[in-house]
């Protein structure tokens, strides 16, 4: 990590007397610290951000989305370290070698820490990832964050959990918030707050992670030895917000504290500029075919599933 200098001591461990080497210098907090002092600084940070969005509390059945990534498993070790009620939920995707490591990460990490680990298989569902993207003629991603949302949110309500957690960190919210400023996108911006309320047949979706960067959660999953997928998925590559990731990261690595100041201060001025005028009523529509919520008569996912099933059909004909 930058700018630690040698033999720095942590800050917290030198106040009580104590000389214990710091491990890491967090420039945006001016904060130099050891191991034991930056692994309670994450967790009260994650604590911290919980309270001030009044997230959830220890009442509260929690459903991890679990990736198999840093973020997901640093989130998922954090919450069960301070209390909180959270199994996870893995999706497994279908996307070769990908989908086999993060799935067997993300169950040796379900044992580590006692908790539940729930997996759908999309393949069974409706297909894999790598066949929507040739069904629907959209980018995988697109595809992939519609099936993950639909199906975790359907689970959930199924099993009892109130509460959504996913390990969006400060760098994934920053990315999308840069690329939604430079579109504009006063929709997207609206709904980009760290809580989704539970509304309309949607669950409560909360992202504990949210001032926490990249690196600080690489650093907490390293330092607690937690395995964790160390590429990204195959599909990303390329992918629009990477671009602004890395464009972003340099313009931190020059002036520390950008990134946080320009997503809490969204979050604090323009957010509830953004919410001020009254909602208009959005038409509340449940898919004709599964009941789930949706903005047409038809579901995303049930259309996406009538496509996977008319190719089977006229494959089976063809076959004939
Ligand atoms: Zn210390
Ligand atoms: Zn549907």
């Amino acid at each position: 990590m930058k700018k630690l200098k040698k033999n720095s001591r942590c800050t917290i461990c030198k106040a009580k007397g104590e000389k214990e080497k710091a491990i890491i210098y967090l420039p945006h907090h001016r904060l130099t610290l050891c191991k034991k002092h930056f692994i309670s600084w994450f967790e009260k940070r994650v604590e911290k951000t919980i309270k001030e969005f009044k997230m959830f509390s220890t009442n509260d059945k929690i459903l991890v989305a679990v990736s198999g990534g840093k973020d997901s498993l640093a989130l998922w070790n954090a919450l069960t370290k301070l209390g909180y009620e959270a199994d996870g939920f893995y999706i497994n995707l279908g996307i070769d070698q990908y989908s086999i490591d993060s799935k067997e990460l993300a169950l040796n990490f379900a044992k580590k820490i006692g908790r539940e680990l729930h997996i759908l298989d999309l393949s069974k569902e409706i297909a894999t990832i790598p066949q929507l993207k040739e069904i629907s003629n959209r980018p995988a991603c697109s595809a992939c964050g519609t099936v993950k949302r639909y199906y975790m949110n359907k689970f959930a309500k199924e099993k009892g959990y109130s509460i959504i957690a996913t390990g969006h960190n400060l760098d994934d919210e920053v990315a999308v918030l840069f690329g939604n400023t430079l579109k504009w996108d006063i929709d997207y911006l609206k709904r980009q707050y760290p809580v989704l309320k539970e509304e309309n047949g949607f669950i409560r979706k909360v992202k504990p992670l949210c001032k926490i960067t990249e690196k600080e959660s690489a650093l907490y999953s390293f330092l607690n030895n937690i395995d964790y997928i160390e590429y990204e998925c195959p599909f990303s590559v390329g992918a629009s917000s990477i671009e602004y990731k890395e464009f972003l990261s340099r313009l931190e690595e020059k002036h520390p504290g950008t990134k946080l100041q320009f997503y809490t201060n969204f979050l604090k001025k323009m957010y509830p500029l953004l919410n001020k005028e009254k909602e208009k009523k959005e038409e509340l529509k449940y898919c004709k075919i599964c009941g789930e919520p949706s903005y047409n008569e038809i579901c995303s996912v049930c259309k996406l599933k009538q496509k996977v099933e008319k190719l089977v059909n006229t494959n089976y004909n063809i076959n004939m």
